[in-house]
């Protein structure tokens, strides 16, 4: 097993008087994309903080890489994150974004050249590198920060909401670009777009009032979580417990089961099946009944 990217165990974070974490326990593993998702306000954006080392914790541990964040500043160097505000310099070219970036980060200028090209090269249709940032569309813009995220050797990427105000076909070139970056590294990625966590994640946090409240995989659009049925005597019970109909005498069996098994199961207990439906659960369901 590889040692998780992240690991946060028990973690409180206050701002004055506020407790915005309250015993947040999350585990990041070391490849694929990872989702943050919750309402606003309900602590996705302290959580990155705490991993970038923003904020103390009031208890708890976290550990990126096993660099603890609170204590060693230089758990920068394995982070590249990448914020609403991108943090582009509108007034000179793409290209010169990425090598000024390189630079920054301490590379030389002979380091920062190539790898600004790479990055471009990376990106299935980049804007040109010539051109000035302040000139290019949105989505865009976006491509160039993204392919920014990636360009260096950091072995964690965080992305919030990167494709917060795109339109449909920018934010689903915006996807492919982030599944095409992130075959090589870890990405945390916090989105409000549920159909964006379930399409590119392989593991999903939902956060509410400060705590993970659901840790998996996104469950796929297609997963039962119940069944309607209707039986002959208008009687019915599940795993020995009577259930109650509804008004037009249809009763809801939850379970995880799949049909073919939920069916038996039903049969078996004695029951004379007239109708039988299975019922997609997706991520918004879970979402709402967990978060709503
Ligand atoms: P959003 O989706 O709106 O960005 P979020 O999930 O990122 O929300 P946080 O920004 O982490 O949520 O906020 C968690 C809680 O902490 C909220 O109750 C928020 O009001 C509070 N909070 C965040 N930043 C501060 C601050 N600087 N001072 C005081 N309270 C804060």
């Amino acid at each position: 097993m590889h040692e998780p990217a992240v690991a946060i165990r028990s973690l409180a974070v206050d701002y004055g008087r506020q407790r915005a974490l309250d015993g947040l326990d999350l585990e990041v593993p070391s490849s694929g994309v990872f989702g943050l998702l919750g309402r606003n306000g309900a602590g996705k954006t302290t959580t990155i903080r705490a991993i970038a080392g923003l904020v103390k914790p009031a208890a708890g541990t976290v550990s990126v890489l096993g660099t603890d964040p609170a204590s060693d500043p230089s758990v920068r160097k394995l982070l590249s994150i990448l914020l609403s505000d991108d943090g582009l310099v509108a007034g000179i070219s793409v290209r010169e974004n990425l090598v000024c970036w390189a630079l920054v980060n301490g590379c030389t200028i002979r380091q920062a050249r190539p790898l600004a090209g790479e990055a471009l090269r990376r990106v299935s249709s980049p804007p040109p590198g010539g051109k000035l940032v302040r000139d290019l569309s949105t989505g865009a813009r976006r491509t160039v920060a993204l392919a920014r995220s990636f360009m260096l050797d950091r072995p964690l990427v965080i992305l919030d909401e990167p494709t917060a105000s795109l339109d449909p076909v920018a934010s689903a070139e915006c996807r492919d670009l982030i599944r095409h970056l992130s075959a090589d590294r870890p990405v945390l990625l916090s989105t409000h777009n549920l159909s964006e966590a379930a399409e590119l994640c392989r593991q999903v946090a939902i956060i509410h009032l400060g705590k993970v409240v659901f840790d998996g995989p996104p469950i796929p659009h297609d997963q039962v979580g119940a069944y309607l049925v209707k039986v002959e005597d208008g009687r019915l019970s599940w795993e020995g417990r009577p259930l109650a109909a509804d008004e037009t005498g249809q009763f809801t069996v939850t379970t995880q089961m799949p049909p073919a098994d939920a069916l038996s199961a039903l049969v078996a207990s004695g029951a004379r099946v007239t109708e039988f439906k299975p019922l997609r659960r997706s991520l918004s369901d879970v979402f709402l009944e967990l978060a709503g």
